[in-house]
């Protein structure tokens, strides 16, 4: 039911910027600048609600709508002193989509429409040149078959090559008048085939036809992909902009082209852009013609050059932003057709965020809420330039989607073992690693890989987590991907491709495309980004940490800013080369004395990594994790004992080599447990075996002893994992007291520590009070937090059931890459209020993969956590989430929408 007060066709001069709800981006923004007295060429536009009720009417046009249409035209003709359809003076209109959000290539432009048979008589006398006025014509045959009667474009393209050829010229400036009357004719003709009627001579039918072909394509197939892809909401609906022609061909002074307020891939305050002299829109677009670039109107024509250059400066000015502007010259009459915000890459998008800020034009909130969290992350990883990746995308190389686990963009050769891709690189080769998931076995191969695809596992997933960590681009669970280890091959797509193939893959997408795509890779954060950075850290409230464990991811993340590290987790110290025999030694062990044997040569390196480590952080604190995987972990894997043992047997030639892989098989199947994640690990470890976590913190206070000698200011901190029982943080704080006060009384050095937990089980959160009496600080471990809130396990569910689960709309994310506020975060909201209750001074972090993820930071703002701590390249991106986290709260900045 159609309201008929509400008034559905707006003049541009009715309307305004603020109206694009109703009027789409392009009608609003040409009722502003009609507004504010630029050359706009007088229009209306029809609202986004007509097309609204034209689908919820089933394609049926509201009623009266076109007896109104009528009337606005009535006003146009007014305005123009010319008449619609009219045999000598005729008015001819554009018609074009316009939804709220920038849809590109949901439906193009008809020009020139009006135009029939005995209006193009008219056009001809009119402007003296028969020639321009049939080029009109065949032009909006072919465009109205096109979009608006729907027969294939290169149909009617074929018909114009064909006269070209016939000809024998190229270009299309070359037709002659005789030959374009010819031409009209065909298409009529072809346009009469293919739908069973004439080309419709009544102009207000023209009119019709194409305003509803602008409403249908609010629902073709293409509009509903993008707005899926770019999360638009399906019932916003597009408006319809008519507007009077202005004509880009009507010779040499005359023109057409698109502009740019500042470079849009740079973002230096430079107008760019490009043209043509005598052409229309769809030349400039279409590529027959290469356009120039816009400086070299400077030369051609000054004039024009300085009136466009000073519109653009005054619509810049006024919408405070970069704008991508349409203009039309008509025998050197300037026309502005469009502006609004321009879509820009991330580089530009910061310097102009910057340099705007700092031109006085926006305030800092402003540039830090323009420049998004995406944008931050392009500036540290390679990246494909978007017309590479384009290209790439119509040569048909896009094979499958993964999850995007760690941004940036890699090409390479495919190996698929770790070893393989160690030689590979050894021998100078760019190495993909593919595998069906990955294991802390594969470590090596991961860190000299350019990029990692699992066609396997989740956002937590250890492939994920590692690539994240080193900032290798990396992509997960691509189940499209059909990994055969044996073979050393993966099939996708109907492709096969094996050892030495080359293959690229973008972690920011998840997108996995054959063969080699140009990578452009930043070498350190530009000044506009370190500027921005700076004033996200004087507006943000949070702290951002680093998870690092070891010197050099630590110095990493103190260059991009961190202030501390919120996570060095010292198990992945075990697994380095050089420490995991003794490691496995110590697992070994058959009694406890055996165990310190091992523990003491694992000492002196343990102690080697925290020197490092806080050393590198002099200054910050340094929060280091005890020992928290299942000792399994350290161990070869169940099945591929088995294989080995069992073939030992068989071939029964090394009974030496059997006893001692036997001996391996006992102590695995002795540790194997049902449920490891649940199992003997986290801080049970330590209290089942006092012995590893006391010499770790041992190891820690020797550094620290060392350093603070030698003048060092390092502040240690040490956190127990896995805590649910008020008992387990007893044990362990005073186990870890009585070692650091052992270590400061023999070394005679005083070192200030503090000693807290992870908050990583419901438990903990419930008795929140009673822990943070006895810890000093909480760190929230939300990999772990949200695998037992919501009973879903971490390496699993981001595989199995997730996807399901969001595509049924059961969840909207997946939990592991973004905090659930609601369940996970009602209990950190409860342990934060209890814990801060108990102990005004408790320190309170996040260190799960949250920590990285911008929703979960804003989370962790409104909490009123103390820092984030996240891998070392995600560093920035938190600074700035943090920042915006803030701004948002203060209700100073929405951001800008450039979709
Ligand atoms: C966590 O559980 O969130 C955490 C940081 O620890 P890990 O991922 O090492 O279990
Ligand atoms: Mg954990």
């Amino acid at each position: 039911m159609q309201n008929v007060a509400t008034k559905r066709i707006y003049l541009f001069e009715e309307g305004n910027a603020s109206m694009k709800d109703l009027l789409g981006g392009k009608g609003a923004n040409l009722a502003e600048m009609t507004k504010l007295g630029f050359p706009v060429p007088p229009g209306f536009t029809i609202t986004t609600e007509m097309c609204n009720d034209y689908s919820r009417n089933n394609g049926k046009l509201p009623d009266g709508l076109m007896e109104e249409v009528s009337a606005k035209v009535k006003v146009i003709e007014a305005k123009m002193g010319k008449k619609f359809g009219d045999v000598k003076n005729p008015l001819l209109f554009s018609v074009r989509s316009g939804a709220k959000f920038s849809m590109p290539g949901m439906m193009d432009t008809v020009l020139n429409l009006g135009l029939t048979d005995e209006s193009v008589l008219g056009l001809a006398a009119l402007t003296k040149n028969d020639r321009f006025a049939y080029d009109s014509y065949r032009r909006f045959i072919t465009m109205f078959g096109d979009v608006v009667l729907e027969i294939e474009r290169k149909k009617f393209d074929q018909l114009l090559d064909e006269k070209k050829k016939k000809l024998g010229v190229t270009d299309d400036q070359g037709v002659p008048f005789e030959s374009l009357k010819e031409l009209v004719g065909e298409l009529k003709e072809l346009v009469r085939k293919e739908t069973g009627k004439p080309f419709p001579q009544d102009v207000f039918e023209q009119l019709r036809l194409a305003v509803e072909a602008v409403f249908r394509s609010w629902n073709n197939p293409r509009a509903f992909v993008y707005r899926n892809k770019e999360k638009i909401a399906h019932d916003l609906g597009t408006a319809v902009n008519i507007q009077s022609m202005v004509f880009g061909n009507m010779g040499d002074d005359s023109g057409t082209g698109v502009a740019f307020t500042r470079n849009a891939s740079t973002g230096d305050k430079v107008l760019t852009g490009d043209f043509l002299f005598n052409a229309q829109g769809e030349d400039v677009v279409a590529g027959i013609r290469t356009p120039l670039p816009i400086s070299a109107m400077n030369d051609s024509k000054p004039q024009l050059y300085k009136e466009l250059s000073e519109i653009a400066n005054k619509l810049e000015k006024h919408y405070r932003d970069l704008q991508d502007m349409e203009f039309t010259i008509e025998q050197g009459k300037l026309f502005m057709l469009q502006t609004r915000s321009a879509k820009r890459t991330a580089p530009a998008a910061i310097k102009i965020a910057v340099d705007m800020a700092n031109e006085g034009l926006i305030t800092k909130e402003e540039a830090l809420m323009r420049v998004t969290p995406e944008h931050i992350n392009w500036m540290l990883h390679p990246y494909f330039l978007p017309a590479d990746k384009e290209k790439a995308v119509k040569e048909g190389k896009l094979l499958a989607k993964g999850t995007p686990a760690s941004p940036g963009a890699a090409s390479g050769l495919v190996f698929f073992e770790a070893e393989d891709a160690i030689k590979a690189n050894a021998a100078g080769k760019h190495v993909v690693l593919v595998r069906p998931e990955t294991t802390p076995d594969d470590a090596q191969g991961m860190l000299v890989s350019r990029g990692i695809l699992t066609s396997t596992g989740g956002p937590t997933s250890h492939a994920a987590l590692v690539a994240r960590g080193w900032g290798i681009p990396c992509v997960v669970g691509c189940e499209a991907v059909q990994v055969n280890l044996e073979k050393k091959i993966f099939t996708v797509a109907g492709k096969t491709f094996k050892e030495g193939d080359y293959i690229s893959i973008d972690g920011g997408t998840g997108e996995v495309m054959a063969g080699e795509i140009p990578m452009v890779k930043p070498t350190e954060l530009s000044p506009e980004c370190r500027e921005i950075l700076s004033w996200a850290d004087e507006m943000k409230k949070l702290g951002v940490y680093a998870n690092a464990d070891n010197p050099r991811d630590a110095q990493r993340a103190r260059n991009f800013g961190a202030t501390g590290i919120g996570l060095c987790r010292t198990e992945h110290m075990f697994m380095e080369a050089d420490r995991l025999p003794i490691v496995q030694e110590m697992i070994m062990a058959g009694t406890v004395e055996a165990r310190k044997v091992a523990l003491a040569k694992l000492l002196p390196v343990q102690r080697k990594d925290f020197y490092g480590i806080l050393k590198a952080m002099e200054g910050y604190p340094v929060i280091i994790r005890l020992l928290d995987p299942p000792l399994h972990e350290f161990l070869p894997s169940l099945e591929e004992l088995l294989v080995e043992v069992t073939t030992l047997r068989l071939t029964g030639k090394d009974p030496a080599a059997l006893k001692e892989k036997d001996k391996i098989l006992a102590k695995v199947r002795t540790l194997h447990e049902f449920n490891p994640m649940l199992g003997l690990r986290v801080c049970r470890l330590g209290i089942v075996y006092p012995e590893i976590y006391e010499m770790q913190v041992r190891a820690i206070f020797e550094a620290a002893c060392q350093l603070t000698k030698e003048g060092v200011n390092i502040l240690p901190e040490v956190m127990i994992p896995g805590v649910g029982h008020i008992n387990e943080m007893h044990f362990t704080r005073e186990m870890a007291v009585r070692i650091a006060e052992e270590v400061i009384k023999e070394t005679g050095v005083k070192v200030h520590y503090k000693v807290g937990t992870m908050v990583e089980l419901p438990r903990a959160c419930v008795i929140a009070g009673e822990l943070a009496k006895v810890a000093e600080f909480f760190s929230f471990g939300t990999n772990d937090l949200s695998q037992t809130t919501f009973g879903y396990s971490r390496d699993d569910a981001s595989k199995s059931f997730i996807p399901t689960y969001i595509q049924k709309g059961i969840l909207a994310v997946d939990p592991f890459a973004e905090l659930d506020r609601e369940g996970v975060g009602g209990l950190m909201k409860m342990a934060v209020k209890d814990g801060r209750a108990a102990n005004s001074k408790l320190e309170v972090g996040i260190c799960g993969e949250h920590g990285g993820d911008p929703s979960s930071i804003e989370f962790c703002h409104i909490l009123g956590l103390n820092y984030v701590s996240c891998s070392p390249y995600r560093v920035p991106v938190a600074r700035l989430a943090a920042a915006q986290a803030r701004i948002r709260e203060k209700g100073q900045g929405k951001g800008i929408d450039i979709r």
